[in-house]
């Protein structure tokens, strides 16, 4: 019996200190169960696949559509138009710009947001094949899958609704159309405009190379232009009589790149020089360039901000020229919420990663190969869920003026082969293809199912918003833009 008894020690002892050493691999892993499929979510489901066949129709059309930053007139009408005849109450227009709207559908607590974006790139034009190849020449394309994205949370939507009036589920969801991600501007003008107010919480998504739930922060970020104004001359005839606009410019960028050295190890700063002059022996009058300074919260950017403002005035002041700012945006860094996440997570291992044929698999090979990859296809498994590995993140996103604003979840779903880069005509390819309309079925239903869950259960919303408080710090939502700052609209082109 002793024998017996010290054998059992003996292997606890091995198992807990297996267990440890596997802990201490990754201190950062989070352990959630999958969600179990309920009746709700199984009605969800059925919905979703029996009317596979129209988003994805959807989805083709956008993608098709392809239009840009606030010239999305048709793509944010597809979606708008689908919503109103499945009986959501649409409103268009909002914040100042056409492309935006809101759809409602149900009433009262809790209240469910569901982002959408549809805005493509410029350039990136490429057909369904695995090898560059623009649908239209020098035309627009869908390299960040917004396509996808805007159909999937539209479809979510309404399998939600169909899901509440079978079942008499109460509630509110709202769908919030959003324009111009790609620029970082409609949804900061549409929060500064109080559009996502009264949120019980938030639900987002993008497509991706990888199927995760992401606790990452984003950077928060100003934008904006400067236009140097000076005197012109002939450069080699009376060259003292010139006060070039484009040596502003110039003494300005040394000096940021002087600034550097003394700025936290946070701070991102990049700029493009978008017109200097004409012509060598002309001295420039007129010149613009476009700056992002990013860095670890507002707070950080805020006042990198103020310094780069001194360094512009400093330079029009050595050149004898005067100078315009123009703000173009900004956002706040991403407030992610765990316990939503968690919700998500749970979920996304119920409904599982798309399953891509090997046709499909075969495709993103191809693509690989054409791009000097490692040939490794679409990723079928689901990422670990951990904690972030730093407090900050490299890009920035305007989710995280709502993520201010209410808690937020999000996810990525594969649409793209390993190792493509974004923004690229690889994207594009798999987007408007069996991949794209996989990775859309596959997102819409965890966040129906996550949804289902918030609407349900009163308790996951209560937990996420005392974290999301915590999280805040006593801060709440100042717009990053000045109040008088209209969107940058663009006309509707025939
Ligand atoms: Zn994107």
């Amino acid at each position: 019996m002793r024998n017996i008894f010290a054998l059992f020690l003996g292997v606890m002892i091995l198992f807990s200190y297996v267990s440890a050493e596997k802990e201490k691999e990754d201190p950062l892993l989070l352990t959630v169960k999958p969600a179990k499929l309920t009746p709700l979510k199984k009605a969800a489901f059925e919905w979703l696949d029996k009317n596979m066949s129209e988003f994805q129709k959807i989805n083709e059309k956008i993608w098709r559509l392809a239009e840009v930053a606030m010239e999305e007139y048709e793509s944010a009408e597809v979606l708008a138009s689908y919503l109103e005849n499945m009986g959501f109450r649409v409103e268009r227009g909002v914040a100042g710009m056409p492309t935006a709207f809101v759809a409602v559908y149900g009433s009262g607590e809790p209240i469910i947001g569901i982002l959408a974006e549809y805005d493509a790139l410029p350039g990136l034009s490429q057909d369904t094949v695995p090898y560059k190849k623009p649908l239209l020449e020098g035309q627009s394309g869908h390299g960040c899958g917004h396509n996808i994205f805007g159909t999937a949370s539209t479809a979510a939507a309404v399998a939600l609704k169909q899901v509440m009036d079978e079942k008499g589920l109460s509630g509110t969801i709202k769908l919030f159309g959003c324009p111009a991600e790609e620029t970082v501007v409609g949804k900061v003008f549409m929060a500064r405009d109080e559009v996502f107010d009264g949120l019980s919480c938030c639900i987002q998504w993008h497509p991706s190379s990888e199927n995760n739930v992401s606790l990452d922060s984003s950077n928060a970020m100003n934008q904006f232009e400067v236009e140097f104004f000076g005197k012109t001359a002939h450069s080699a005839g009376d060259p003292w009589e010139g006060r070039s606009a484009l040596d502003a410019v110039e003494l300005t960028n040394v000096g940021l790149n002087y600034l550097r050295e003394h700025l936290k190890p946070t701070a991102r700063i990049h700029y493009v020089i978008q017109e200097g002059g004409g012509a060598p022996n002309v001295v420039p009058d007129y010149a613009r360039a476009w700056y992002y300074v990013r860095d670890i919260d507002r707070e950080h950017v805020e006042k990198d901000y103020e310094r780069v403002l001194k360094i512009i005035e400093a330079a029009s002041l050595m050149t004898e020229t005067t100078y315009k700012v123009k703000f173009i945006s900004g956002v706040h860094e991403m407030l992610s919420n765990r316990a939503g996440c968690e919700v998500v997570y749970s979920n996304l291992m119920l409904v599982g990663p798309p399953k891509f044929s090997e046709e499909e698999q075969a495709f993103a090979r191809e693509i690989q190969k054409n791009l000097a990859l490692e040939e490794k296809g679409l990723k079928t498994k689901i990422e670990p869920f951990k904690l972030p590995e730093k407090s900050w993140g490299s890009g920035s996103t305007d989710v995280a003026e709502v993520s201010w604003l209410t808690p937020t979840t999000g996810l990525g779903i594969v649409y793209k082969p390993v190792g493509t880069p974004g923004h690229h005509w690889a994207s594009v390819a798999c987007g408007g293809m069996s991949i794209g309309h996989k990775c859309m079925m596959t997102a819409a239903k965890v966040m129906a199912a996550s949804g289902l869950d918030f609407l349900a259960q009163s308790e996951i919303i209560q937990k996420m918003r005392e974290e999301w408080k915590e999280n805040k710090k006593g801060k709440e939502y100042k717009s990053p833009l000045p109040s008088d700052l209209k969107p940058p609209l663009k006309p509707k082109k025939k």
